[in-house]
């Protein structure tokens, strides 16, 4: 506490500010724990492969992970993975195939699409049906104290009742009196209430069921991050995030369960915003062309997570290629530099820290648009120096560049990128475009214009750059 009585944190004086979905403010963060940040984040339902509009949660929340950490905090993530629900029973009774197939081959392609847009792994990475006793020990909390019950029906379902949670509809900032009926089960035959949710569904015919003590069935969405949050967790931890779509009814019921059983739950709720085609929200119709190795052929890598990472967390992205190939050529310009500034200097190091007004802007609210507009003023400024032929003034803009992409995953020069399946192949392109270029300068040598200007325009229609520039020429890929 400082002397007006706010809370703020006191991590070498960094003032850390989220705004949070709940109280709709920004607030100061302070960690339940000094120096340690607890992060919950809701994974992929494994029943397709992704698109951009999925990772690019992802890709949002890795972010804030790499900020609490650059801050100094020692960050848990547990991310899970909803590996049982409907879509995924009906795909797999498409294809003849078990549920657990369905699941297990959707749960790769979403690691490997974190993997190549280089978000961390989560420290536990949860699977619902691997956590059944967890929530038959939840259920029976909740029954027992009156915010749960057994279906009246005779279907095995188990619902919360809504109105024993006085709270309910704070998150989404709504009135119980207002809101419509949960539409979870076929009929409501069973509910006392029909906005009453359900934690467990009861099986039917020819779908996969779990033992409990209200019979078999099956684990619903809801319970199974409240179960698997405290697990890893515990009752009361810092950070739950989600996509913004989550809010309701989603976040809203975890709180109900887990509230309800008398935990603390999350102290902070941050929602990313999400990505739109023509300003629609991505479905799996027109989505096809997202997915992700869709995706990493337009652009590389870094460059998809650049334009995923550069858009405020919060806001909407309306998706189209043109956005994202400008997202790519301000991402070169980026890297561009750094490459001519190694030219010039030899190998740069990250400087050890970020510019403050980096740091402030990412302190704000995790303003990465800002962060990345200092970048590329220093980016302006390299280019000035580079031109100058002012070696230190180069050196110590390019380590400062590093320093801030760096910070929130984007340094093309560290060993994560330097890693990807990328550079391996640069090299080879870059003896070829090599052999090209000697011809190119052999051609001049003789004065044959034509010719030289025919090797050039050969290379750009492969998509490959050529700039001559005082230090001879130099090549970049050109995509899109
Ligand atoms: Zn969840």
């Amino acid at each position: 506490m400082n002397g007006d009585g706010r809370e703020t944190a006191t991590l070498g004086n960094v003032s850390l500010r989220f705004y949070d979905t709940r109280t709709r403010t920004v607030r100061d963060f302070t960690p339940l724990r000094e120096g340690c940040a607890s992060l919950y984040l809701c994974g992929a339902t494994v029943q397709a492969p992704p698109h951009i509009g999925h990772i690019r949660s992802g890709v949002n929340f890795d972010v804030l992970r790499r900020w609490l950490m650059y801050r100094g905090y020692s960050v848990t993530l547990c991310r899970n993975v909803t590996d049982i629900d409907d879509k995924i029973i009906n795909t797999a009774h498409s294809e003849g195939v078990p549920w657990w197939e369905i699941s297990e081959r959707n749960q790769r392609a979403f690691t490997h699409a974190y993997d190549i847009l280089g978000c961390l792994p989560p420290t536990v990475e949860p699977r619902a049906t691997g956590h059944v006793p967890e929530m038959i020990e939840l259920m029976r909390t909740l029954i027992d104290s009156g915010h749960a019950y057994e279906a009246g029906d005779g279907s095995g379902d188990v619902y919360f009742d809504v109105r024993s949670f006085p709270d309910y509809g704070a998150l989404s900032n709504q009135r119980l009196e207002q809101m419509r009926g949960a539409g979870d089960t076929d009929t409501d035959s069973g509910k006392r209430d029909p906005r009453d949710f359900a934690m467990w569904k009861g099986a039917r015919p020819g779908e996969p069921s779990w033992d409990t003590p209200w019979g078999r069935g099956r684990p619903g969405w809801h319970l199974e991050c409240s179960a698997m949050s405290t697990k890893y967790l515990g009752g009361t931890f810092d950070i739950h995030g989600g996509g913004l779509d989550l809010v309701f009814p989603h976040h809203e019921n975890e709180i109900a369960q887990s509230q309800g059983a008398g935990h603390g739950f999350a102290r902070y709720w941050l929602h990313n915003g999400l990505l739109t085609t023509s300003g629609e929200k991505m479905s799996k119709s027109f989505g096809n062309s997202l997915l992700i190795p869709q995706m990493v052929r337009k652009v590389r890598p870094i460059e998809l997570r650049y334009y995923l990472a550069q858009a405020h967390y919060r806001s909407t992205i309306d998706y189209s290629d043109e956005a994202l190939y400008e997202a790519a050529a301000a991402f070169q310009r980026i890297s561009g530099f750094l490459t001519r500034a190694a030219e010039m200097v030899g190998t740069v190091e990250p400087a050890a820290e970020v510019p403050e007004e980096f740091a402030a802007a990412m302190d704000d609210d995790l303003s990465v648009s800002q962060g990345l507009a200092v970048v590329h003023n220093h980016v302006r400024d390299g280019n000035a120096a580079l031109t100058d032929g002012a070696k230190d003034r180069v050196a110590e803009l390019a380590a400062r560049v590093r320093a801030m992409l760096g910070a929130v995953g984007l340094d093309p020069f560290s060993e994560q990128w330097a890693g990807s399946g990328d550079s391996g192949l640069r090299e080879v392109v870059d003896a070829l475009v090599s052999v090209a270029l000697e011809q190119r300068q052999a051609a001049r040598s003789r004065k044959d214009y034509a010719a030289a200007d025919e090797i050039r325009d050969q290379l750009l229609a492969a998509g490959i750059a050529v700039e001559d520039t005082p230090r001879g020429p130099r090549w970049e890929l050109r995509r899109g």
